[in-house]
Formats: C-alpha cells, sequence, structure tokens
C-alpha cells in the first residue's frame, strides 16, 4: 500500500503554520473521514460484514426501542437474539408512508442530531416522504469524494453536472460556477464545477458552453447525453474535454455504451436512491458489474420470485441502510430487478450488482408476463418526426401510450411511421397509441422519464 500526494495537487496553503503541527485539524478530520469509509469498503471482508451485522443490530434495537411501527413488525419489544435480516419482512413503499405517517422521525430532541424532511421525485411511482439526519448528508457528500479515490482517479479534473429542471432561460438551460466540485476534502485541490440545469436546450449552444472549459467528469442522466447524440459525434465529447462519462439514475443503452467506447471515454454508472443514498458503483475493470457501497448498505436480492428480463432470471432488490436511524429502511423494496454475486469477476471480494432496471422506469411487459427492456433512442424519433419532446407510459397489458409535443400538427403518414418505428422495438403485439398534445402533464415525475410502466410498481 502506497500513500503518495506527489501527484495531487493540493488547495492553496494547505500546512498548518502553528508550531507542532503538520496540516490543521479540521483538513485531517474532513481525510480521516474519506480514510474510514475506504477502509470498510476495500478492506478484509470477514471484518467488514461483522462490522454490517453490528450496525444491522444496532438500527434494529434503535428501531424497536423507538417504533411502535417496528415493534408490532417483530412481534418483539427487544432485539432478538441471533435475529437475521432474512428474518425480517420486506419494507414496501406503502409500509413505508404508514409508518412515516404515523411516527415522523426517529431521532429528535433530545438527540441533538439535525433532521430533515426528504421526498422522492416521484419518477418512480407516488412519491415517498422520509426522514434523514445530518449525518447522512455528510455520509453521502464523503462516499461520493471517496469513490474517486477507490477508483484511483485525479480529483483535480472538473466536473459538469446535468441535472433536468425547467428553466427560463430562451436557450434551454442555466449554468452556474463553483470553484471546487467537491467541499469534503480541503488538503487536495478539486476541479472546478459547471453546474448546468437544462429542460430543452438549445444544442448549438449548449456544445458552445461545454466547450468554454474542460469537461473533466460529465455526470448527468443518460438523456441530455442521448439528446446532444441528436446533433453531435462521439468525438465531441472527446475534444470538450471529457474524461470519464458518470450517468446516474441509469446508464446508458448498450448502442452508445459502444459509441464511447469506440472513442476511448470510460463510463462509471453509479447506482443510488433518494431514500437510501449510494447503493453500488459500477466497476472499471468489470463494466456492467456494481461494486455495493458496503459502507452504506446491506443489498440483497430475493429471489423467490424470478422475473425473466430479456432471458436473465433476476430478483427484486432489497436495501438495508445501515445508518437510516431517522425513518429506518430495513430490507426496503427499492423498486429495482437485479443479480447479486458474492464477488465481482474484477476480483473485488464484496458483493456485486448486475442487470439493474428500474421496475417501472425501464422495462415494459409483454402480455405472457415476460419483461424486456424498453429504450428508443431520441436521434432514431427525431429521424421519423420533428419531436421536441415525448413520454411513453405502458397503461394495460400490451398497450403502449405515447404523447408527443410538435411545433406543427403531423400529418397521418408521419403517425403512421412513429407507430411502426415503436412497433419495431415492441414486436407487432402492442397497440401503439399515439397522441399529438400541446405540452406534457408530467405532474410529479420532475426527472421527466421519457417511458414509464404504470403496471409494474
Ligand atoms: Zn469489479
Amino acid at each position: 500500500m502506497r500513500i503518495d500526494f506527489s501527484g495531487s495537487p493540493l488547495r492553496g496553503r494547505p500546512y498548518s503554520e502553528k508550531p507542532m503541527t503538520f496540516c490543521p485539524p479540521e483538513d485531517l478530520n474532513a481525510w480521516a473521514g474519506i480514510i474510514d469509509l475506504i477502509a470498510v469498503e476495500t478492506g478484509e471482508r470477514a471484518a467488514r460484514e461483522h462490522w454490517q451485522a453490528a450496525q444491522f443490530r444496532n438500527l434494529l434495537s434503535h428501531a424497536l426501542q423507538h417504533s411502535a411501527f417496528w415493534r408490532q413488525r417483530l412481534g418483539a419489544k427487544r432485539l432478538p437474539a441471533n435475529i437475521k435480516l432474512a428474518d425480517l419482512p420486506v419494507l414496501t413503499r406503502s409500509a413505508l408512508r404508514a409508518q412515516v405517517a404515523a411516527e415522523d422521525s426517529l431521532v429528535k430532541p433530545p438527540n441533538p442530531l439535525p433532521v430533515q424532511k426528504h421526498a422522492t421525485s416521484g419518477s418512480s411511482g407516488t412519491p415517498v416522504e422520509f426522514f434523514a439526519t445530518k449525518m447522512n448528508i455528510t455520509y453521502n457528500h464523503m462516499r461520493y469524494f471517496a469513490q474517486f479515490f477507490i477508483y484511483g482517479l485525479d480529483v483535480s479534473l472538473n466536473m459538469a453536472r446535468f441535472r433536468t429542471k425547467p428553466v427560463d432561460d430562451p436557450a434551454g438551460f442555466t449554468v452556474k460556477h463553483e470553484a471546487s466540485w467537491s467541499n469534503q476534502q480541503r488538503l487536495l485541490r478539486c476541479g472546478t464545477m459547471k453546474f448546468i440545469q437544462f429542460y430543452r436546450p438549445e444544442i448549438p449552444q449548449l456544445c458552445e458552453e461545454l466547450r468554454r472549459s474542460p469537461v473533466g467528469y460529465f455526470v448527468s442522466g443518460p438523456d441530455i447525453v442521448e439528446y446532444l447524440l441528436q446533433e453531435v459525434t462521439p468525438e465531441f465529447f472527446v475534444e470538450i474535454g471529457t474524461r470519464m462519462f458518470i450517468p446516474i439514475s441509469a446508464t446508458f443503452d448498450a448502442a452508445t455504451l459502444q459509441l464511447f467506447a469506440d472513442v476511448d471515454l470510460p463510463v462509471a454508472a453509479t447506482y443510488s436512491a433518494e431514500e437510501v443514498g449510494p447503493i453500488a458503483n459500477e466497476c472499471l475493470k468489470a463494466p456492467g458489474h456494481y461494486h455495493v457501497a458496503t459502507s452504506n448498505v446491506i443489498v440483497e436480492v430475493d429471489m423467490s420470485a424470478p422475473v425473466d428480463v430479456d432471458g436473465e432470471l433476476l430478483g427484486r432488490v432489497l436495501v438495508t441502510h445501515l445508518h437510516s436511524y431517522a425513518t429506518p429502511f430495513i430490507r426496503y423494496d427499492i423498486g429495482d430487478l437485479a443479480r447479486l454475486a458474492p464477488t465481482c469477476p474484477c476480483g473485488h471480494d464484496g458483493p456485486a450488482l448486475s442487470h439493474i432496471y428500474g421496475r417501472s422506469k425501464q422495462l415494459i411487459q409483454f402480455a405472457d408476463g415476460r419483461l424486456k427492456p424498453f429504450f428508443i433512442r431520441g436521434s432514431t424519433l427525431v429521424e421519423v418526426a420533428p419531436l421536441k419532446e415525448y413520454r411513453f407510459r405502458q397503461t394495460a397489458p400490451a398497450v403502449l401510450a405515447v404523447e408527443f409535443v410538435a411545433d406543427e400538427a403531423l400529418p397521418a403518414p408521419v403517425f403512421e411511421a412513429l407507430a411502426a418505428l415503436i412497433r419495431r422495438h415492441t414486436g407487432e403485439d402492442f397497440e401503439i397509441r399515439l397522441q399529438q398534445v400541446a405540452e406534457i402533464d408530467w405532474a410529479n415525475d420532475t426527472k421527466r422519464l421519457g417511458f414509464r410502466n404504470e403496471l409494474l410498481t
């Protein structure tokens, strides 16, 4: 093991000027927090599992002490000896809602830890409300930063982070600059942050903005990348100084991944959820496999009722968030399907997920129950019809409702061409209900997902 700062640019004047000191204590504390997490994530498996078992018991003990809901679930007032995670029932969204509505936060005065109420964006169904402590927020920032060291990446590179949100600017996007993309590390100099909020951006102007300074880490949902690829080639991303894509919420489709592989641009997706924070990070050596964030969660995949997704048998992802003291998430059904292996093909000695799909966000269901990932590239749709915005929803077995916005009323042959294109992805058995609308009513869906399955929750 070698720790050496010679290749890492240091911030301004990083060392203390006081007698018998080296670095300012607050800088060391931030650094120690990072080391803490890396020790758990990458250390010996038996020690890590022992730590997780102790944290699980701590959390459950807290829940039993402060929550009638959890006492009733366990049928016990005190922590049973040798209780295993698998002994507990699955926590559904509706059960979670009931607990939060009845009991509020389980961390409350005299406990001095600050607590905030949060709500999910509603992109995967009705939003859920929950409470999180300040420790959860701090942890999430630190764990995010620690991942760069686990990957062995250069933190002095810049970052561009994208978020879908309605904006007033006529160019369809706004830009906010920050001097550093992390406030967790004060010893090292991090690259700058460009935070871009967008909604139907003007691509030439967005490209001009992206050319202004080297992008470095390109952090976004797949949507903006798909949108850009309607007008630029993959080489454009190399030209603007992209060094790595970090997709959030979902990774790119296979065709896009290949485009970036062809120009040697690495992709490392993060798998996280608003309720529990980081769940897993994609392996750099074995793409498609995700190392579980063991300092934050225990992940199980329930294979009791396996589901066939495109020929792979997958199960429901259950997440236990080890630091969820305000609102316990224990065996929480996060709404995704995946496969879980005890180790990663790269040799990482820890649990690894693969074939991760959002049940309601990425899969269509056939009449016989089979599921298949559904994705049509934006550029493919625009080749057939001048769509400005669209949304696909599976509303009934073998029925796909498609709403779209365009500048002018589209003629019948264009409708037919669109329906034919969509049927190439769904098969002939699907009824395609196309509807041109003035605006799409996104309601709670702040992420504005292009596809939603309303049958699967
Ligand atoms: Zn790996």
